[in-house]
Formats: C-alpha cells, structure tokens, sequence
C-alpha cells in the first residue's frame, strides 16, 4: 500500500492536460534554471553570491557524497538548518537522488524531531554544528540512539560546520566529490518530493506529501500572484524551510523566474532594513508580529532606511490586523499584498491592484483558476449561504488528498469527494476575497507558529502533579495569540516555571511553552464530556502580561 493517497487517476490527468503538472521534478527544473540563468546570483547570504551554476554544481556534488553513503531515492531526511544557503544547496542534493526531506523548523527539539523521525520512518538527519546556543551533534547521537531499534532506524547524521568527536559526516567533506551523474534516477514528477509537518487540525502534527508536479505548480502560481519577475530579490526574515518561505511566495518562486533570495539570520527589523537598502530587495515578507515592529521601526526611524526597491510587503501565517495594514503599506511606501493558506495546499492572495480595501480586510482569493472552495457550517457540513461564515473546505492541484501514513485520520480530516477540512472559519464576499474570522480546529497560532493544543496536552499530562490540562490561546496584542495551560492539579499548586522545565525538560520547542499557568478546581465539560474550552476561555478575560 501506498504511504499516501494521491489524487485519482482521471482528476491527475485533467492537472496534466490543463498544464498545471508541468511533468517535471526538482532536478530537471535546478538544471533548468541553470542552463537558463547560469551566471545570474541565485543566493545571497552574508558577502557570499552563488549563482544559478553554482546552485546546481554545489547540489550535484553534495547529492555525490550522499550517494556514496548509501543514500537513495525515497530515503526520507530531516533537514534541520537555521536560513543559510547550505539549506537550499542540501534541498536540491536531496532532489537529485530522489530522496525526499522532511522540513524540520530551527526551534524544534528532542520530541518534534522524535515525532518527525517515527512519523516519516527517516534514514538521515542533516543539520548544523550549533545554532542559537544550541549543539544539535546532542540531538542528533540522542535520535539515532533512540530510534537504533525501530524498523526504520535513522542511521546517518551529516553536519553543516564541526563535526567534532560525534559520529557524523561533514557537509563540506562531502562537497568534495565529483558532481552526481545521475540525476533524475528513478524519480517521476508525480512521486513524493517533500514533506512538510501540519500546524495540526486535530491531535498530533501530521506529515504533508507534497509531490514534484504539484510544489513546482505551487511555486511558478505564486510567483506569477505575487508579480515576482527575473530582477525580483526577495528577502524574509522567516525560517526559509516554512512553506511560507519556501513557496508562498518563497524561495522556489524566486528561482523559478530567475530572481535573488537573500538569506539572513537575523530577523530584526534593524538589520532586514539595512539589507532591504543594501541588496536592492523588492519582495519581502513576514508574518504580523513581525509586520509590526518592522512598521514601528520605520515609524520611529522614517529617514533611516532607504526602501525605494520595495515593490511588494507580503504577510500572511496569521490574522493581519486590518487597522495596521494600511500602516505597512505607508511605511514600507510598497504594495501590501495578504497571504493566507497552509502547508497543507491552498494559498489565497490579495491582487497587486486589488482595491485598498480589499488589500487591507481581506486574506484573498485562491491562486490557481482550479482551486476549488466550499464554506460549509461546522455542525451539518452543509454549505452555508453565500457571504455567511462558515468553515473553509478546498481541493484542487496543489491540495494534498490525505497525510503520510495517516489513514484513520484521513478518514475524518478529508470529506468523501477529497475536500481537505482547513478548520479555518471564513467568510467569502461576492468578489471571491475570503476574510478569515476564526478557526474549528484545535492549535494556537502565535504570530504564525502554530502550537498543536493536543500535543502540549499530551506533554502536560506527563506530569505526575498534573490530573487535567487544555491548552487554550489567549489574545495578545503582539502575537495575535498566546498559549495559556490551565490545570487541575494532584497535590501543590504548579508554578509557570515548574511547567515550563517540565516541558523543556520533555524536549519541546520553547515557543509552544505556555506563558501562563491557570490552575482550576474543575474543568468545564461540554455535553458530550470535552474540555470546554470556549468557557474555559471566557474565564480567562485579563490578558497575558508577559
Ligand atoms: P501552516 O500550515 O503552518 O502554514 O498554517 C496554516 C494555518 O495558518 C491556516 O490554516 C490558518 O489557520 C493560519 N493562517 C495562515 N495565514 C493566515 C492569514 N493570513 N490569516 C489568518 N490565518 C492564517
């Protein structure tokens, strides 16, 4: 069986024809954009340039010394590296052997990477020496001691930097090798290219298939969304291995047509500013938070900078706030163009001429002519009357039709004719602009990371002192929302710093760590015996003080 179900055969087909599956993988397309735009710069992190012919040799060699390890196509990789070209170089070495990287995000720790290990049966880790203070060599001689048992054991570790004295292969040794001279080697456009991990519409995160046919349809829709073209240098200060920096638009749509992706370590609205002035950026994008305390900056500063390069601000990954959207456009003297979609598939834009108010209130339309949507009310599944809210239902060419080996969930997360169930609450005006007013499903979304409430609760009930927990979101002026565990205790009262070293000692990402603790005497119920927690939320009126 399948790990996946794909899209059935005759709806594939139509993808085909219409030319929306151009039939090509990621191999053939970097070979591509060599041939077209070999000496043009590709990448640019820090004084380094790397052109297209760059890319693809650089990608060829490291795809060599993988193979030489024993690497092959299917073998599935987490991929963990902070925004540096190596991310990009390490992507496409993985596309010319046709194994398939499984995105991990910088902040991950010990549990996300357990979970995507066990989730995407994966052979290899590649990662960074140390970043932010953290030694990933320690993460990874602790997985692959763990997963040493496991039918799929994770056996191969390659480090970007120091190796040291842990069992690991040096990225830069393996650059060493002879450029791959296979490429493409049993690999079609339909088989699976990537896998991203879910923000979570119920349970724990799941993983998302993505193929070649239908990430490459992915990037070449955004760019043309987005206006992007062959002098287009796009810059975000977002981790580049989100879907969102990757694809929405990201740096795949950039590669596409031609263009420059600067790549920074440095989210500050200081340092992304200098480099906006210094590289000539015209497409930048960010998520809320970050919108505005880019905006508060230049508001501070407006002689500072100089932003007359800028073409287009997108923000999307979260609820932008329709009184600061205006306020990114004055600032940034650039087009606000409103990004909402998922990892999962479909992705909404505003148009570059779309009216200001259609810019500033609402998240867009979907960006492929065969994306299909239906708004449907959460409790009869039924379609709602048009202009009423509801909850967003799509399928369509770049819309999985169920996770990676999750078929009890895929029963439940999928309607019978493929409509993937968003969770996200929408309303759609007579224009086609969708306006996002809430959501079904159960993670909190703090300024654009998504905090999946099951599995913190998961790691909460791990505690002995802990008989019941919800983590519910509170809003926040800043990030949209914020995690607040409420608890029933066994035994003395639990302070918010207790909970969060139980949880970091459990190896869990620090932005999923609750910023408040609320203890109760008993839980809210709904009828059918849940934790209610829209009264739990209710209750919690102050917001967080943090
Ligand atoms: P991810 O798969 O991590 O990109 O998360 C996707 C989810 O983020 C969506 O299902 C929405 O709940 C939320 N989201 C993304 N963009 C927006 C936006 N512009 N406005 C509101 N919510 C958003």
């Amino acid at each position: 069986m399948r790990d996946w179900p794909g899209w059935p055969e005759e709806v594939a087909e139509r993808y085909r024809q219409r030319g929306y599956w151009a039939g090509e993988t990621f191999s053939a397309a970097l070979h591509r954009w060599a041939a077209r735009s070999g000496e043009r710069t590709a990448l640019i992190d820090g004084e380094r340039r790397i052109s297209y012919a760059e890319l693809l040799d650089q990608s060829l060699r490291l795809a060599q010394g993988l193979h030489g390890l024993g690497m092959r196509p299917r073998d599935r990789v987490i991929v963990q590296l902070p925004n540096m070209a190596e991310f990009v170089v390490a992507w496409f070495a993985l596309q010319h052997l046709g194994a398939v990287p499984v995105h991990a995000m910088p902040a991950h720790r010990r549990s996300e990477l357990m979970h995507l290990a066990e989730l995407s049966g994966a052979r290899a880790y590649l990662t960074v020496d140390t970043f932010n203070g953290f030694d990933h060599r320690d993460l990874a001689d602790s997985l692959v001691a763990a997963r040493r048992q496991a039918a799929e054991p994770l056996e191969l570790v390659v480090v970007v930097g120091e190796a040291g004295e842990h069992d690991a292969h040096s990225y830069t040794d393996l650059l060493g090798n002879e450029p791959f001279a296979e490429p493409g080697e049993a690999t079609a456009s339909e088989d699976l290219a990537l896998l991203l991990l879910s923000g979570g519409t119920t349970g724990l995160p799941k993983l998302i298939p993505r193929t070649h046919d239908d990430y490459l349809y992915n990037a070449r829709c955004s760019a043309a969304a987005c206006g992007m073209h062959p002098d287009t240098v796009f810059l975000t200060p977002l981790p580049i291995a989100f879907n969102y920096s990757w694809c929405c638009p990201g740096a795949l749509s950039v590669l596409e047509v031609g263009g420059s992706v600067v790549i920074t370590r440095d989210p500050s609205p200081m340092s992304c500013l200098d480099l906006v002035a210094a590289e000539k950026v015209t497409s930048l994008t960010l998520n809320p938070p970050l919108a505005n305390l880019f905006v508060q900056e230049i508001e501070e500063e407006p002689d500072a900078y100089d932003l007359s390069s800028l073409e287009v601000v997108g923000v999307g990954a979260a609820r932008l706030s329709d009184a600061v959207a205006p306020r990114v456009e004055e600032a940034f003297g650039a087009t606000l163009q409103q990004v909402f979609g998922m990892a999962e598939g479909l992705i909404c834009y505003t148009a570059l001429d779309d009216s200001a108010e259609l810019r500033w209130s609402t998240q867009g339309v979907p960006m492929s002519p065969a994306d299909e949507i239906r708004v449907v009310d959460t409790e009869t599944g039924r379609p709602v009357a048009a202009g009423e809210q509801g909850e967003l239902l799509t399928r369509g060419p770049y819309t999985l039709r169920g996770y990676y080996r999750a078929p009890e969930h895929n029963q439940i997360g999928f309607t019978e004719d493929g409509f993937y169930r968003t969770g996200d609450v929408v309303r759609q005006l007579p224009s086609g602009h969708l306006v996002v007013v809430g959501r079904v499903k159960d993670h909190i979304n703090r300024g654009g990371e998504k905090i999946p409430a099951p599995e913190v609760e998961g790691h909460l009930l791990a505690h002995p002192g802990i008989e019941q927990a919800a983590l519910v979101g509170v809003p926040d002026a800043l990030l949209g929302e914020k995690p607040v565990a409420v608890l029933r205790c066994v035994g003395p009262v639990l302070s918010v710093k207790e909970v969060a070293e139980h949880l970091r000692g459990r190896g869990l990402a620090a932005y999923k760590i609750p910023d408040r603790v609320e203890v109760v005497e008993t839980m809210p119920l709904t009828p059918v015996g849940k934790i209610d927690k829209a009264a739990l939320l209710a209750g919690i009126s102050e917001a967080v003080d943090v």
